[in-house]
């Protein structure tokens, strides 16, 4: 499947655990990141996604922070914290 799908968790195992479920499903066009400040540069970018799914208890950018810079940037992104 070609949606866009974004993880960021600063808990690499879980991340990676999704990351797999996700693959194994179909997915084709995951982004994992464990540091939001990643996701950030990547959305200045001019990066989208279709779906994003954010931690919400991260270091240096919280879960609900970032979702806001997501929907500054990429208004149609379906997230779920
Ligand atoms: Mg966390």
């Amino acid at each position: 499947m070609n949606t866009s799908i974004l993880l960021v968790d600063d808990e690499t195992d879980f991340l990676d655990s999704i990351n797999r479920v996700l693959k194994r499903a179909g997915y084709k066009n995951v982004r994992s990141d464990h540091d939001p400040r990643t996701t950030v540069a990547s959305l200045e970018k001019g990066e989208s996604f279709d779906i994003a799914i954010l931690d919400i208890t991260m270091p240096h950018i919280k879960g609900t922070q970032l979702l806001e810079k997501i929907k500054n940037k990429s208004p149609n992104t379906n997230v779920s914290c």
